[in-house]
């Protein structure tokens, strides 16, 4: 079994995720547009709204992490070199804070369990589902459905969503798995239509 990382709390799907992701999408008038506007959203947005706080440390002063929430804080804290790269769209250092949105909003009021358990489930892991915020969050499943995954795929996700190479990854391969299947069922009595 492979061992997933994180604390336990409580299950959440992807489904519910996503629906979380594409609410805010929403409430930003960007619902379809490929680039997530990631730094207004936590610049401006987050404070305004929310009362969350994007705090950019000297590296050193941040060294066992790259990015840091503290949800009772309302405080997320960010390595400066992170932070000056997602200003200039790179996808690893997006998904980083995208990672910590997630982590505000999904586990403010949760009760962290400090017991790392090796049979933990995916959806129950706090780093699975705010890694799965984070992908869904900057390129949603549902608009990468056309791709198969190619190496030219890939690029073309990462500069037009601005994610890393792992997050193009995995969500043009959650696009097959959640998407394709039920384009097929659509498309199948047609098809029947056709020949019959
Ligand atoms: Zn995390």
């Amino acid at each position: 079994m492979p061992y997933i990382s994180g604390y336990k709390v409580p299950p959440l799907s992807w489904e519910k995720i996503s629906a979380k992701t594409e609410t805010i999408r929403e409430a930003m008038d960007c619902k379809d547009k490929k680039f997530f506007p990631l730094m207004p959203f936590l610049e401006f947005i987050l404070p305004k709204i929310f009362g969350v706080l994007l705090d950019p440390l000297e590296d050193e002063n941040l060294p066992d992490a790259e990015a840091l929430t503290w949800p009772s804080r309302k405080i997320i804290q960010v390595k400066e070199s992170v932070y000056n790269r997602a200003i200039n769209s790179d996808g690893a250092s997006r998904m980083i804070l995208a990672h910590e949105i997630g982590h505000f909003f999904m586990h403010e009021d949760v009760p962290y369990c400090k017991n790392r358990n090796p049979s933990l489930k995916a959806y129950e892991s706090s780093e699975w589902q705010a890694n799965c915020f984070a992908g869904e969050l900057l390129a949603p499943a549902r608009m990468l459905t056309q791709y198969n995954g190619s190496r030219e795929d890939l690029y073309e996700v990462i500069g037009l969503y601005g994610v890393s190479l792992s997050a193009a990854e995995k969500q043009i391969k959650r696009a097959k798995e959640k998407y394709h299947h039920k384009y097929l069922t659509k498309i199948a009595p047609l098809k029947i239509q056709v020949t019959a």
